[in-house]
């Protein structure tokens, strides 16, 4: 690294890069080369800053797998040119996106800092300029020769979180995103305060960055709520080409023990579809067999999810149904921690 460090911010869309046009109200993208004029401050931070803008700024709600590869190589191709990476999506999906690029990226060892804002950047209470200007410092914050972050985080309201351990919680207040399962890897007030022992610390030994594109969408959520039908649950499991489904469960991983439903599952899972139990709890994990509304799904074959999120269980079947693996390679990966995930 030379004297300052150089950040890369990747711009996809959002409110953030949006600004008040005062003639109709309404809010529209801003060109964001020019960044610094909205956010002068950016020019007495200690780094070099470059931006490189979607050409046509999205929503997140509109974010696909298609955009994730986008960021991943915009990413991979300036890894060596810069020192850190920040990147600003809408916050509606940035959990999804933010946790698939952490299992994007094997042997990460620069920052990517995923942030964004409740009000755009122009507007005059804006929560824009704290987020970006503090994600830069996380990104640029080296020591001995060493980025602190060496993982892909995110970074709302004062907290920097371990991305692929976060949730949106919140739709209009500032503080957006919660960690449940997992402490904050930083807290920024007087100090920017690093929790050094939660980071991820790559080897010494080099391992070169790998980069995987490939990810099968071919995945589905399926939420259980008292009440649910046979015919909802079949529809589901018979989805055509559908290779994986998250389980969203009841407290430590419970679901109903009637016939029809474990049957359902159990063909499923013959046929070769991977079903992960997850949680409906925000915090918390799943604890497969601790109830015996949990030990038939262990029995037929349903993989622990553990405390896994929704956003990241999603991102990481779509990432290992890709990789091909062998039904026990997958089960065995999916119940490891690969990128600090899980417990
Ligand atoms: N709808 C916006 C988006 O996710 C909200 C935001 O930017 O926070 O793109």
């Amino acid at each position: 690294m030379t004297n300052q460090p150089k950040i890369l911010i990747v711009y996809t869309g959002g409110t953030i890069g949006m600004i008040k046009d005062y003639d109709t109200g309404a809010l529209k993208a801003f060109d964001f080369s020019q960044i610094s004029s909205k956010i002068p401050e950016l020019q007495q931070l200690n780094c070099e800053i470059e931006t490189i803008s979607f050409d046509i700024p999205i929503d997140s709600s509109n974010m696909n797998v298609e955009y994730y590869i986008k960021i991943a190589e915009i990413i991979a191709e300036n890894y060596d040119k810069f020192d850190g990476f920040v990147v600003l999506t809408g916050s509606d999906t940035m959990s999804y996106t933010s946790s698939a690029i952490s299992f994007m990226f094997e042997n990460l060892q620069k920052p990517v800092i995923f942030t964004g804002s409740q009000l755009p950047i122009g507007d005059l209470r804006t929560d824009a300029k704290e987020n970006l200007i503090t994600s830069i410092q996380v990104a640029s914050a080296y020591e001995n020769g060493r980025p602190v972050i060496q993982e892909v985080g995110l970074y709302f309201e004062y907290k920097l979180y371990r991305a692929n351990r976060t949730t949106k919680i919140n739709a209009e207040q500032f503080e957006a995103f919660a960690s449940m399962n997992y402490p904050p890897l930083a807290e920024s007030g007087v100090h920017l305060n690093f929790n050094y022992p939660l980071l991820l610390k790559s080897t010494e030994k080099k391992n070169s960055l790998v980069v995987r594109k490939k990810l099968d969408n071919n995945v589905a959520i399926l939420k259980l709520f008292p009440g649910i039908t046979e015919s909802v649950v079949k529809s589901f499991v018979n989805i055509p080409n559908l290779k994986g489904i998250i389980l969203e469960t009841y407290g430590s991983g419970n679901a109903p023990t009637e016939k029809w439903f474990v049957n359902l599952l159990e063909e499923s899972v013959k046929k070769g579809i991977y079903i992960v139990n997850v949680t409906q709890c925000k915090g918390g994990s799943v604890l497969l067999g601790h109830y015996e509304t949990s030990s038939e799904l262990k029995r037929i074959g349903i993989i622990n999810g553990s405390d896994i999120t929704t956003e990241t269980a999603v991102a990481k079947m779509m990432y290992l149904l890709a990789e091909k693996l062998s039904k026990e390679e997958f089960m065995r990966y999916f119940e490891t921690s690969l990128r600090g995930e899980m417990n």
